[in-house]
């Protein structure tokens, strides 16, 4: 398998604060790859870095075999970024942007064209492919730069916080675009506040926090190797008293009834004993496995906004 991404002992320093602090791992051809971690954590450092946007302190980066800093023009070839920050043009027509956009990559003529016009129709685009790109919506302006990405049809997607503030039909029409991409053969990289997102998606990801890498593995693995399973309990007598034992077990507590973890190797026996055992009723018991969410949490200790 070929490395579409590696990353080696990348730091960044911007003053005495280290964004980065020594960043190694990577990211084979045609993967759908995650990275997560709370805000602060680096995640656009390092993508940054990736792109030439910015100048790590130490290390290297290299795309499809590619240094990015020695064969610059190479990898920029190579990735497609769709950025954190919105843009806005207040000259320029998304057509027009997409046309200066390709041409920088020397794609012209008919093909040029083409593409363009299938680009703004699958984006939703195509009805304001005249309008000047300041005008725009948040969510338009987020498919203009996924536009923007794709228009010279890089072998590797970056996508930094694509959904941020985008409705729920516009998440779809990305999702649906991007898994095409992944199955015809281009590499993934997102990162995303949506863990939900990331476990569909994502056949890996690695878990970053204060500019380091906590885990990284197959999403099922992370979901296997988590200690717990989850219990949700429907309950006649919501006000009966927990006993001690189901209190330390207890995640959440609402109208419904109550979530409690449980360790895996431990028997539903036991858990419906302790219920019994403090006289309460239950009405229902469902049990699954650990979401992407609780193993985040469990390894940042922080919550996803
Ligand atoms: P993430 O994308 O994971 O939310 P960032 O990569 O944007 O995190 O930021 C990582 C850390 O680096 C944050 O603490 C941020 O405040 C800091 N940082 C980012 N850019 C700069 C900068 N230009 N100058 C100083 N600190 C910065
Ligand atoms: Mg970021």
């Amino acid at each position: 398998m070929s490395l579409a991404v590696e990353f080696q002992h990348v730091t960044k320093q911007y003053g005495s604060f280290e964004a980065l602090k020594g960043i190694s791992f990577e990211v084979e051809e045609g993967a759908f790859f995650g990275l997560l971690g709370p805000n602060g954590a680096g995640k656009s450092t390092l993508i940054n870095a990736m792109s030439g946007l910015l100048v790590p302190s130490g290390g290297m980066i290299k795309v499809h075999g590619y240094d990015v800093i020695q064969d610059y023009r190479q990898t920029r070839r190579l990735l497609g970024l769709v950025p954190q920050e919105l843009i806005a043009d207040p000259f320029f027509t998304i057509r027009q942007l997409l046309e200066l956009q390709s041409g920088y990559f020397g794609i012209k003529g008919k093909e040029q064209k083409q593409w363009i016009d299938e680009l703004l129709e699958r984006l939703a685009l195509a009805d304001k492919a005249n309008a000047i790109t300041n005008q725009l919506s948040g969510g338009m302006k987020r498919r203009v730069l996924i536009a923007m990405a794709l228009v010279h049809k890089p072998r590797v997607l970056v996508l930094d916080e694509p959904t941020a503030g985008v409705d729920v039909d516009l998440r779809h029409t990305l999702w649906e675009f991007t898994k095409e991409l992944h199955q015809k053969g281009h590499t993934i990289i997102l990162t995303t506040h949506y863990l939900e997102e990331a476990e569909a998606l994502c056949e890996k990801v690695a878990i970053m926090q204060r500019g380091e890498v906590k885990a990284l593995d197959t999403t099922s693995q992370l979901l296997a190797t988590h200690p717990f399973r989850y219990v949700r309990v429907a309950v006649e007598n919501r006000n009966t008293p927990l006993s001690m034992e189901l209190k330390k077990r207890l995640v959440e507590d609402d109208n419904a009834g109550y979530l409690f973890r449980l360790e895996k190797e431990q028997s539903m026996s036991d858990m419906l004993g302790m219920l019994h055992h403090s006289g309460i009723a239950v009405k229902d018991v469902r049990t699954r496995d650990a979401t992407l969410e609780e193993v985040f949490m469990a390894l940042t200790g922080a919550a996803q906004a």
